[in-house]
């Protein structure tokens, strides 16, 4: 569904009807062509707003890193998590960069590129909520994000501790959830929640999932080989010059 530079200059009406004409486009990038990515909308550090309202991060650092080393050229919509992954599914998007973990049952239905980022995912009270321990939640309700691997592991274990699940959309909703006594806890990426604490979000991490995963951008299995060769290319170029550290020590260094 890569479209072509020139769409994007077109009225809105003719982009609906440009966009369903290029519907079945997985051949190789040509020259003018842009690539269309998906992202989360609050998942900091790896995409969100920043104090002075510019959308960035690790995974758009990346992004554009690699779009440079490789020229290619993209545009990226922020769409939400659910919702990046369901508009690749729906081929509106080429690829999805998201803090997207790498699992066996994705692996099925996407091509991920080589891991950039390593992950396990946390459970988040309030500090003074008196709940210590993940069997502190018997009874309670707790808050996930729909379709991420927090929501996962939560449906794994909550017959196990005895607690309800309560789904939302964005990260930014979840933690105010908790933040304001509605849920008991939320499950988010234990890089990501540290991140909000780093930064003064009155939240304590009680407890981290045993298992982990990595990071990886996703494409629709079989139909963007050559993006998903291209990202590869490029993140190994930015290991190796060093870049890729950079980037990560722009928002977590110190
Ligand atoms: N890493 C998690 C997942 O892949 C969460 C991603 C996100 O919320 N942006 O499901």
């Amino acid at each position: 569904m890569k479209k072509k530079k020139w769409m994007s200059l077109l009225a809105t009406g003719f982009v609906a009807f440009t966009l369903a004409a290029c519907g079945n486009n997985d051949a190789a990038a040509t020259d003018g062509d842009v690539y269309v990515i998906g992202t989360d909308t609050t998942f900091a550090p790896f995409e969100f707003e920043n104090d002075e309202g510019e959308f960035v991060g690790i995974d758009l650092d990346l992004l554009d890193a690699i779009a440079k080393d490789q020229g290619f050229e993209y545009e990226l919509r922020s769409l939400g998590f659910n919702a990046a992954v369901t508009a690749l599914e729906a081929n509106q998007v080429d690829g999805v960069i998201a803090g997207m973990s790498i699992n066996e049952e994705r692996e099925k239905k996407y091509d991920f590129s080589d891991p950039y980022y390593e992950s396990t995912v946390g459970v988040a009270v309030k500090p003074d909520s008196g709940i210590a321990a993940i069997e502190d939640l018997s009874g309670k309700q707790v808050v996930v994000k729909t379709g991420t691997t927090g929501a996962e592991y939560a449906e794994s274990v909550k017959d196990e501790y005895g607690f309800e699940l309560k789904y939302v959309e964005d990260s930014a909703t979840m933690y105010q959830d908790v933040l304001t006594g509605n849920s008991a806890a939320a499950f988010e990426d234990y890089p990501v929640i540290q991140y909000e604490i780093a930064r003064g979000m009155e939240l304590t991490v009680i407890h981290e999932s045993p298992e982990g995963s990595n990071y990886g951008f996703a494409t629709m299995k079989g139909k963007q080989t050559d993006l998903v060769e291209k990202f590869n290319a490029g993140l190994k170029n930015l290991r190796d010059s060093g870049d890729y550290d950079k980037i990560i020590d722009t928002y977590l260094g110190e």
